[in-house]
């Protein structure tokens, strides 16, 4: 069974995919790591990232393989442990742009598809139902108010508790801009543009805790596995 879970940054889908997958037993598939991955390794090999031929170059050369043996999963770029270097905000800022490159995206299609050869998926990101996965069992489009997604990455970057008042709605207000502007590329661009699938659930986290979108997942996937 494949299920396919795309939405917009912030809305939830990791968390989401992650409980999904263990409660499944199911291998979690992290599209958006993928792209991540391209976008930190051109920028630290010092290719100009406006140049699109070389960062599609690289994209084609680069082996993106991920770890799942120890307790949370790394991403290894031609074995080189980039887990933590793809997550920071420097990475955020330069992501969509390599993304939009059809080149880029045609690099890794061919990766994700066979990931899942065989083998019962949960996989995230914003073309999963559209593209990868145009036959998946179970799509469902996450989406949640904006300003609640940028509280939801704040908080994430703060794991000891929430700053102080002034200090957060600094970090919101940066952090509602970076997420804003990368939505609106990744809604705009030519090819896999984020958006919902004909056939896919809509669900607004926003006002819903995880367990109640886990539990919503759980029973669809459940009703199409009985179909
Ligand atoms: O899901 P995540 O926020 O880690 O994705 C990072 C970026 O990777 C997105 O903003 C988008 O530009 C790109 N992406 C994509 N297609 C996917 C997954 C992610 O273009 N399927």
């Amino acid at each position: 069974m494949i299920i396919a879970i795309d939405g917009p940054a912030g809305s939830g889908k990791s968390t989401i995919a992650n409980i999904l997958a263990s409660r499944f037993g199911y291998n979690k598939l992290d599209s958006g790591a993928m792209y991540r991955t391209v976008a930190f390794i051109c920028a630290d090999d010092g290719i100009d990232l406006n140049d699109e031929d070389a960062v599609v170059r690289r994209a084609d050369a680069l082996d993106i393989a991920f770890d799942t043996t120890g307790p949370r999963a790394r991403v290894l770029a031609d074995g080189r442990d980039v887990t933590d270097d793809i997550r920071t905000p420097a990475t955020d800022r330069i992501v969509s742009a390599v993304s939009a490159y059809p080149g880029v995206r045609s690099a890794l299609l061919p990766c994700q598809r066979a990931f899942a050869n065989g083998r019962d998926v949960v996989a995230e990101g914003r073309d999963i139902g559209t593209v990868v996965f145009p036959d998946a069992d179970l799509k469902v489009f996450l989406t949640a108010d904006p300003r609640e997604r940028a509280r939801r990455r704040v908080l994430q970057r703060h794991p000891e508790g929430a700053p102080d008042a002034t200090t957060m709605e600094r970090e919101l207000t940066q952090t509602l801009a970076d997420l804003e502007r990368r939505d609106e590329i990744d809604a705009h661009r030519a090819v896999a543009p984020l958006r919902a699938a004909d056939d896919a659930v809509s669900i607004d986290s926003t006002a819903h805790t995880i367990d109640e979108i886990v539990d919503r997942i759980v029973e669809l996937a459940n009703e199409r596995r009985a179909q």
